[in-house]
């Protein structure tokens, strides 16, 4: 669970764990915050803090953090750090907190339940969902997820950054395509991309479909 995340000096790295994923759906929440325009911030609901159920799953999350050792520790204190960048009002920036300890401990410690809980007054801006964008051909948690024109953005650790041609995501979901490795596709990716700052459309025939 804590297994330190290593790379090669090509920048590969090895397979997510859990709490790498946590960190990266953390990461995302705060920079959807951070994005949130502040008449949005003004609409975020706040919860009774001192409520049963609201107080009990804080606790509970806390507790988590204590019991999951330094990674988690560490990364907690980080979360702090992020959020100072939002400039968020102190009430927000106290539930945003207590979100992201919930995200970080989420699958460690099925803390699952809790964690909708103490979401619950951001689902209607950032639904929870949108957080969690996995690259279709590694799995690994990634960033993008909008759509231009016929293709998906993914922005993926492992792959590399690519635009997916929707032909593509659907002979994938059907299986009727073979995923290429992430270091098959970070070369195509790279090759396709060349100078450009664009990130290159990928389609079945560049995975010789
Ligand atoms: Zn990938």
């Amino acid at each position: 669970m804590t297994r330190p995340r290593t790379a090669c000096h090509t920048g590969c790295v090895s397979q997510p764990t859990a709490l790498d994923r946590n960190r990266s759906v953390a990461a995302a929440f705060v920079k959807r915050v951070r994005d949130l325009n502040r008449q949005w911030h003004a609409q975020i609901e706040i919860p009774d803090r001192d409520a049963e159920q609201y107080m009990g799953a804080r606790i509970r999350v806390d507790d988590a953090i204590r019991g999951a050792g330094q990674g988690t520790k560490t990364l907690a204190q980080q979360a702090a750090e992020w959020l100072k960048e939002p400039n968020l009002s102190s009430e927000i920036h106290a539930l945003a907190l207590t979100v992201v300890q919930g995200i970080l401990v989420q699958n460690l410690l099925r803390q699952g339940q809790d964690l909708a809980t103490l979401y619950r007054p951001f689902e209607p801006f950032i639904p929870f969902a949108s957080l969690l964008l996995v690259c279709p051909v590694c799995g690994t948690a990634a960033d993008g997820g909008h759509h231009l024109n016929d293709t998906t953005v993914i922005i993926c650790p492992r792959c590399g950054g690519y635009r997916a041609a929707g032909t593509v995501l659907t002979l994938w979901e059907k299986g009727s395509l073979a995923k290429p490795d992430p270091a098959v596709l970070r070369g195509i990716v790279k090759r396709k991309r060349d100078t450009s700052t664009e990130y290159p459309v990928i389609t079945q025939y560049d995975l010789g479909g």
